[in-house]
């Protein structure tokens, strides 16, 4: 029997001599605990104790001189275990050469956090950004709802709504079931529409009655698999899904095929 290999669509990782002074400032902002140390042995490590065969990596640039050097990162640790997605800042302005740099490399998408990059996803300011990605059949992946970080929310689900209709064209990946902490807002905007969402840092934060419910009312070909690690557990986090997902077909389209699919792996 062949088996299609477990994929988890939103981890993230940071270079060996940074990663313990990275990890530490985050836990402290966010007040949680990680569960590897950031490098990407820990990651591996995580996903040979969790029976997850591939990784996706997606890095935030909290500011717009970062990302040519996040971008660098992404395309030299970027492998079949570990797949790396770029990075982009709507302040940073040559989108269109490191597009190309990333497209080259055999990156597959590119990571926006409304957040901590400060603007609404429906923007039409980052429009061409948005075009050039399509163009280049690149994903746009973006952080959704709440950042237990900040206050404030540019990445609601009634902002990813605009994005969605203006924008048919664009891979689009919704983390966090499209919209952290602001589940009735997803149910309402999100659920139904031609958008990828991530099940990471969801099951912890609604009973298992809302996760199934949002589950159920999506296309089962749109939802995929992540757990943020190293922001939750992976091997807890595929034991929960699995658990809670009891119809085979669609656990292993979330698990496993879709990201398959729109990776094009
Ligand atoms: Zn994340």
């Amino acid at each position: 029997m062949t088996q299609t290999p477990v994929i988890d669509i939103h981890t993230h990782i940071f270079p060996d001599h940074g990663a313990a002074k990275i990890i530490a400032a985050l836990e402290e902002e966010a007040d949680c605990k990680a569960f590897t140390d950031g490098t990407r042995r820990g990651l591996l490590d995580s996903m040979q104790r969790s029976g997850i065969q591939v990784s996706v990596q997606i890095p935030v640039a909290t500011r717009a001189d970062q990302v040519e050097s996040i971008n660098s990162y992404a395309l030299k640790v970027n492998d079949r275990k570990i797949m790396s997605f770029g990075a982009l800042h709507p302040k940073y302005p040559h989108y269109q050469k490191e597009i190309s740099r990333l497209k080259a490399g055999g990156i597959k998408g590119v990571k926006f956090h409304p957040e901590y990059q400060d603007f609404f996803p429906d923007d039409e300011a980052m429009f061409p950004v948005y075009a050039e990605l399509a163009k280049a059949r690149l994903i746009a992946f973006f952080h959704a709802g709440r950042d237990i970080a900040f206050d404030n929310v540019h990445g609601t689900p009634a902002h990813f709504s605009r994005l969605i209709k203006a924008f048919p064209s664009l891979k689009l990946v919704l983390a966090h079931m499209g919209g952290f902490q602001m589940w009735e807002e997803v149910r309402e905007e999100v659920i139904g529409k031609d958008v990828y969402i991530d099940t990471s840092f969801s099951m912890d934060y609604m009973s298992s009655h809302a996760f199934l419910q949002l589950v159920e009312r999506h296309d089962p070909d749109l939802i995929l698999f992540g757990t943020d690690s190293p922001w939750q557990d992976q091997k807890q986090e595929l034991a929960r899904l699995r658990a809670l997902i009891t119809d085979e077909t669609d656990l292993e389209k979330i698990i496993s095929l879709n990201a398959g699919t729109l990776l094009n792996l």
